[in-house]
């Protein structure tokens, strides 16, 4: 890592989200697409033709994922749909959490046998354990992979396929499960990092093909870098905003670190303080590497 990398941050395109989510890189058409949650957009941009596009879905979406065909999935409020960007039109796929009106689906990613994995919350009041994670397979059913859950975040799956990262924010944990990359089945949970409170809350996640874990903390004003075999913290990325709430690798060589921010909450004051929040931020030629995101094979 080269010196002075750890504040080498710059802004990508001159856009404050309301609540920046889900970064993720087509390695087809090179653009990362990331979320506005709050705002119900989801946002490409082409380093390579500098070129920012945003398409107003018209509802709350909290996390995206590729098709093989380049087609967009997404998670709306209540559940799983298609979003044809072209024509904005959707089309729900299953809606598991229908009934339950004071929740949202959070972040959410595809595991390395094209299953969409995302998880829920209760966004109105933040009611405890009212959340949970579930799958979407790839034959289009959905089971509950987790229930009791407060704030579900961070997903990360190992690249030899047998481990499977999660983040429960309130929890201040990282938790790791076996992984069956055959059935989706998850066992043997198990914590393995726990991040102090001053730190900030931990929040989405991704893996580097070192196996280490890059986490972005809500209020922490940074990235952690963490080996998940010891629990030991390696380093920090530092960001001149508070609520950072994801991060991806991107870029052709995949070495890009691109972090998504948010600005909602934030008070005058804080605003003022932080005329960045919202943006998305890169750290170019990392000399890391990230892994190839998944496709949705349904
Ligand atoms: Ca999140």
């Amino acid at each position: 890592m080269a010196v002075g990398f750890s504040n080498d941050w710059k802004t990508v395109v001159n856009y404050a989200c309301l609540l920046g989510e889900g970064p993720l890189w087509d390695t087809i058409n090179k653009i990362l697409l990331w979320v506005d949650i709050e705002a119900g957009d989801i946002h490409q941009y082409s380093p390579v033709r500098n070129e920012h596009k945003i398409t107003k879905v018209g509802h709350l979406i909290s996390a995206v994922a590729l098709k093989s065909s380049g087609a967009i999935i997404a998670t709306l409020q209540n559940g799983f749909a298609n979003v044809n960007i072209k024509n904005n039109t959707i089309e729900y796929i299953s809606q598991p959490e229908l009934h339950l009106n004071n929740n949202r689906f959070n972040d959410g990613k595809c595991d390395p046998a094209g299953r969409f994995w995302a998880g829920s919350m209760d966004y109105i009041s933040g009611k405890e354990k009212a959340g949970s994670l579930y799958v979407l397979d790839t034959d289009l059913s959905v089971s509950c992979k987790i229930s009791d859950v407060t704030c579900s975040n961070g997903l990360a799956w190992s690249s030899d396929h047998t481990m499977f990262y999660y983040i429960d924010t309130p929890t201040q944990q990282v938790v790791a499960y076996n992984y069956n990359i055959i059935t989706g089945e998850i066992s043997n949970k198990r914590v393995i990092i726990t991040i102090p409170k001053e730190n900030g809350y931990p929040d989405g996640m991704t893996i580097d093909q070192e196996g280490m874990l890059w986490i972005a903390l809500w209020e922490g004003w940074k990235v952690l870098r963490y080996n998940p075999h010891t629990g030991e913290k390696l380093f920090e990325l530092h960001l001149p905003v508070a609520r950072v709430t994801s991060c991806t690798f991107g870029g052709d060589t995949l070495e890009d670190l691109y972090v998504t921010t948010a600005k909602t909450g934030l008070n005058e004051r804080e605003l003022q303080q932080q005329p960045l929040a919202g943006f998305l931020f890169v750290y170019q030629n990392t000399g890391f590497r990230g892994s190839k995101p998944s496709t949705f094979n349904g």
